[in-house]
């Protein structure tokens, strides 16, 4: 049989191909990874289980070669309540609760909505400290001062812009508030069990294959975790529950999703059908649920600014695109359209206000380009 390498090294293209195996060969693979991870730390393993079909299955797999390993089951808070109680109908399952619960996160921290990625890059601008100028002018414009490099990638999007200066904060805290940490400290208690989790490649997109490009087996990574499903795809997930009689819990089916997880987390909603996406689908589904959210904690302005539909007639309009002043010219420019930002002390008002742009100055792209300063590449 081909053997799957472990990591790094695949391509693009050999990712594809993965991808396209029969099942048979993405079950042997997920085995040996499995047995190669549960070998290497005596044992001491876990299953990283979210009542979701990708991990049932996993549990299954695992099971199969090595019938004693926990389960751990992070309850959010968040989940539909038939996967919480899926999830505990079966043998072996410790239950851990976050200290920090979402509506807390939601006044605290703010709102998960977008992406993990843009959550991050808008919370770091809003959060302006004086020590964080450089990471502030990354989210800005992407240059990196430590590689003197400019990295579109690592700057607020110009989609996003206007929610990065408005009174809404995304956040990318939420998933280690609620199920990274209670983890970390269930493993801490259980003398540092290293686990599985459930992740998939999905169908091959750009961000699934950067999945696909780490190992299986991470033994050398901050936080060592095995994925032996890697390569599989939904169609693997339920032609294996098929074949080997293993129960997905009834949501998938009752409520029409191809998700579970938490109900209310909104990042990537703003990508589904708006009159049919998993808030509308929460509307009917969870009624009393959604009130609490979406209309007594706030979330539906998240929403409105987002452009994520909830089945309610949109009450907050889209913040615009905001405006700077250019510090050369004196012209006013849009605030995706900046040549250049450098250092200067707070004043006073910035001191009380803290606006995102507290201690810089924004030159335009003509201004930057008359002073020679480092130019976009
Ligand atoms: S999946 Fe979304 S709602 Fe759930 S913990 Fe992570 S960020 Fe929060
Ligand atoms: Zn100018």
């Amino acid at each position: 049989m081909r053997e799957i390498k472990a990591g790094p090294q695949h391509t693009s293209d050999e990712l594809k191909e993965l991808l396209a195996e029969p099942l048979e060969f993405k079950v042997q693979h997920s085995l040996r990874v499995i047995d190669a991870w549960y070998k290497a730390h005596d044992g001491n393993v876990f299953v990283a289980f979210s009542g979701g079909k990708d991990s049932t299955i996993l549990l299954h797999l695992v099971r199969s070669i090595h019938p004693d390993v926990k389960a751990v089951f992070a309850n959010t808070g968040l989940e539909y309540p038939e996967i919480m109680a899926f999830a505990k109908s079966h043998d072996n399952v410790d239950v851990v609760v976050p200290k920090k619960k979402f509506p807390a996160v939601l006044a605290e921290d703010g709102f998960p909505i977008i992406n993990k990625k843009q959550a991050r890059t808008i919370a770091k601008l809003q959060n302006p400290t004086k020590r964080n100028f450089n990471s502030r002018r990354l989210s800005l414009i992407g240059y990196s001062a430590t590689k003197g490099t400019w990295n579109k990638g690592s700057k607020v999007s110009n989609k996003w812009m206007p929610i990065a200066f408005s009174d809404v904060r995304p956040t990318q805290a939420c998933c280690d508030y609620l199920k990274k940490d209670p983890i970390q400290q269930w493993r801490k208690e259980n003398k540092g069990m290293y686990g599985f989790n459930g992740m998939m490649m999905g169908e091959g997109n750009t961000r699934d294959l950067k999945l696909g490009l780490r190992p299986c087996n991470a033994f050398d990574s901050k936080e060592p975790t095995s994925i032996p499903l890697k390569f599989w795809t939904d169609k693997d997930v339920y032609e294996y529950a098929e074949k080997y009689d293993v129960e997905i819990c009834s949501v998938y089916a009752d409520y029409d999703l191809n998700r579970t997880g938490c109900t209310f987390c909104a990042y990537g909603a703003e990508n589904e059908d708006p009159e049919n996406n998993r808030f509308t689908k929460l509307k009917t589904s969870h009624p009393k649920q959604y009130d609490y959210f979406i209309n007594r904690l706030g979330m539906g302005k998240a929403l409105d600014y987002a452009g994520v539909a909830y089945g309610q007639e949109p009450k907050h309009g889209k913040p615009e695109q905001p405006h700077y002043r250019c510090v050369g010219c004196g012209r006013e420019y849009l605030m995706n359209s900046i040549g250049f930002i450098t250092e200067r002390e707070w004043t006073e008002t910035e001191e009380v206000e803290k606006p995102n742009t507290a201690g810089m100055q924004l030159w335009c792209k003509e201004c930057a380009a008359n002073h020679g300063f480092p130019a976009y590449s």
